[in-house]
């Protein structure tokens, strides 16, 4: 069967899509590695991993043979019974983290909302049923369905999409006085991003971190991260709360579990073990065991290819580059920002960054844009020197050449 054209195709999405999307105009047909590859048969060089997902890179060997034989084996269990896939899955994430316990789901806002009936839940069969409050912070993205959608600190995303979950608030993030003054008697749950990655890849102190640990240990107050972006490698360890020693009582992860199959996780300490007791809580489609088959693979390919080692180097060689950009006069560049490889460049005002990623790809390289004025860099975690070199001078390039219309 020959594709249809890629207009075609573009044509038809825009008449059948129900609109909340605007994808630039290019249509896939397939990936490899760091690659993709549309119907036209034009080559790029992606630099956005699918928002931070593909962490092992497009059409892996491992993972795709790993779907294709789970699928074979059988594609879907329920609940109802134990598959291995999925045992041997959450027994790596507990061996590999702090945590003691998985849930697992199919995206990260179904991971967050998990985490808000779990603190609920919590407090709840400890006899504390008035603990019912979250505190999140201003900006924090958390997802989109209603709970998580709270969560978010940013109204953008909210607008006329009321009424929201009652007792949730928001905080300046990185203001630990703020947090302190919110976090009381009622508060079931912190829950915070360790980089801010919708926000436009804003970086969490460590003493930040660290400060939340003691105000919600102070209150009786549970803590969560939202790992969604930053786990699983992305900056250079295993969870980006690593880098500052912080361990929360529980973690959303999705993105990179399964590297582009459709997965969430809750990790969580051993005393929330009972806290989601039978029929409190469930998912249809979590630990599909293909899904769960793909995380394995995708573990094993970090493990053999030194992945996250080579997110941590390849993570200050992109810091440094865009460092220099940001100091370089004749680059219309504010600042960068970021860990290992989730690293943002601040665009100034003026600049249109739509325009600024049409020209990108018009020179075959890929990359998206967060918190508005800000290019969010976030390749595969076995991406080459060469290839993020190549794609960095693009980069500079193009914005060079911005200066100078
Ligand atoms: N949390 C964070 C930190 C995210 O970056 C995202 C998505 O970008 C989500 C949650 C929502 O994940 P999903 O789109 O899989 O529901």
């Amino acid at each position: 069967m020959s594709l249809p054209h890629s207009h075609e195709i573009i044509e038809t999405a825009q008449r059948v899509g129900l609109g909340n999307y605007r994808p630039a105009p290019l249509v896939v047909a397939s990936g490899h590695g760091c690659y993709l590859r549309d119907t036209e048969g034009r080559e790029y060089l992606d630099l956005t991993a699918g928002n931070a997902v593909t962490a092992v890179g497009h059409a892996h060997p491992r993972v795709t043979e790993a779907i294709a034989r789970q699928a074979a084996a059988v594609l879907h269990t329920s609940n109802l019974f134990h598959n291995e896939p999925s045992v041997r899955f959450a027994q790596e994430l507990t061996r590999r983290t702090p945590f003691d316990r998985v849930f697992l789901c199919n995206s990260g806002a179904e991971a967050n909302e998990t985490l808000i009936k779990l603190a609920r839940r919590h407090h709840h069969r400890l006899g504390d049923t008035a603990r019912t409050r979250i505190v999140a912070a201003t900006g924090g993205f958390h997802g989109r369905t209603m709970g998580a959608l709270t969560l978010t600190g940013r109204d953008v995303y909210k607008v006329g999409m009321g009424p929201l979950l009652g007792g949730v608030h928001h905080v300046p993030y990185n203001d630990l006085n703020a947090m302190a003054e919110a976090v009381g008697p009622y508060t079931a749950a912190v829950v915070v991003e360790v980089v801010q990655a919708e926000a436009g890849i804003i970086v969490a102190d460590d003493a930040y971190l660290r400060g939340l640990r003691e105000v919600c240990d102070r209150n009786g107050a549970l803590l969560f991260f939202d790992e969604v972006q930053t786990g699983y490698g992305r900056t250079g360890t295993f969870l980006a709360q690593e880098h500052s020693g912080v361990v929360p009582d529980a973690c959303s992860l999705a993105k990179g579990i399964a590297a582009g199959f459709p997965m969430g996780a809750v990790a969580v300490r051993e005393d929330l073990a009972g806290a989601l007791p039978p029929g409190s809580h469930a998912s249809t489609f979590g630990g599909n065991p293909v899904a769960c088959a793909a995380a394995l693979a995708v573990l094993d390919a970090m493990d053999d290819e030194s992945m996250i080692e080579n997110a941590a180097v390849r993570g200050a060689y992109l810091a440094a580059r865009l460092a220099a950009l940001a100091a370089d006069p004749e680059i219309p560049a504010l600042e960068a920002r970021g860990k290992g490889l989730l690293r943002g460049l601040v665009l100034p005002d003026h600049l249109d960054p739509a325009s600024v990623l049409d020209e990108f790809r018009e020179r075959g390289v890929l990359l998206s844009r967060v918190g508005g004025q800000v290019l969010r860099f976030s390749p595969a975690l076995n991406i080459t020197l060469k290839e993020l070199a190549d794609g960095l001078d693009v980069v500079e390039r193009t914005l060079r050449a911005a200066l100078r219309r």
